[in-house]
């Protein structure tokens, strides 16, 4: 029996709630084989980033064709990228055609306000993304903003998928809808919203990680990019909602995955 394989390419979160870590536990979950590549190492907690060291792109490299040379990879997915140099040799593999079914998750500053990427090294790589999961302050960002309301969610979303990945997705966790957690879908011609209740609670850390990892298993296992978000944007709710009564830190807490 061959156990699909999945490979995150991403920061270390030494809290364990976001990056690498969020993501191998999203894999597991789901049923997929997880490996990863690390292109940052965070000192990080519940109450936010106090130091990140980049690593170097040869270091990325390296593990990128330990990984690949061996594992027969069916999805990837990027996270913090760090550095556009580390960006580089990232994009230079997808270019290679050695990154299948690419999810993109545009990290730029985490929530606690700690800078983890900036957005020319994002740049590179989107082009080569099958699917984009920007929240709505890296939409910002990327767009040049304001992205604030489901309207212009939708414009972002549009305009991030006339920039290269096929499909684009806006998570709107951060946005109150009446209740109700919107993300936008825009891609192959068309754009829909998702919707699923709002789940409020401190343990939200780690949410897009958690949501783009769980879309690069699906894609892994053979669904179109729009049922892969659907089941992403469901796992994370289950596990956000699992989280709810939990304490654990001072800050915001890990999902229940
Ligand atoms: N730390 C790392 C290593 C990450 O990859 C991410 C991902 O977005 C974050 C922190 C930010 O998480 P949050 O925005 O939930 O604080």
């Amino acid at each position: 029996m061959k156990p699909r394989t999945v490979l995150t390419i991403a920061g270390s979160d030494s809290g364990a709630g976001a990056g690498i870590q969020a993501d191998l536990k999203t894999f597991a979950a789901l049923g997929a084989y997880g490996t990863s590549v690390l292109t940052a190492v965070t000192a990080q907690s519940t109450r936010g980033v106090d130091a990140v060291l980049p690593l170097p792109p040869q270091t990325v490299r390296d593990q990128m064709d330990s990984v690949l040379g061996d594992f027969d990879v069916r999805a990837v997915k990027s996270g913090m990228l760090g550095t556009p140099a580390v960006a580089d040799a990232v994009a230079e593999a997808a270019r290679a055609g050695r990154l299948p079914h690419l999810v993109v998750d545009p990290v730029l500053v985490a929530t606690s306000g700690h800078r983890l990427g900036v957005v020319e090294a994002v740049e590179r790589l989107l082009p080569y993304a099958e699917v984009a999961t920007p929240n709505c302050a890296e939409a910002a960002a990327l767009t040049g903003g304001p992205v604030g309301t489901v309207e212009e969610m939708v414009a972002a979303a549009e305009a991030l998928a006339a920039r290269g990945p096929a499909f684009v997705v806006v998570t709107g966790g951060d946005v109150d809808a009446d209740g109700e957690s919107v993300d936008v879908l825009s891609g192959g011609g068309t754009t829909r919203l998702l919707r699923a209740p709002r789940v409020d609670t401190r343990h939200n850390h780690g949410t897009g990680c958690s949501f783009s990892a769980a879309v690069a298993v699906r894609l892994a296992a053979g669904d179109a990019v729009p049922v892969a978000v659907a089941a992403a944007k469901e796992y994370v709710t289950r596990a956000l909602t699992g989280a709810r009564t939990w304490e654990l830190g001072a800050g915001r807490g890990p999902l229940d995955h």
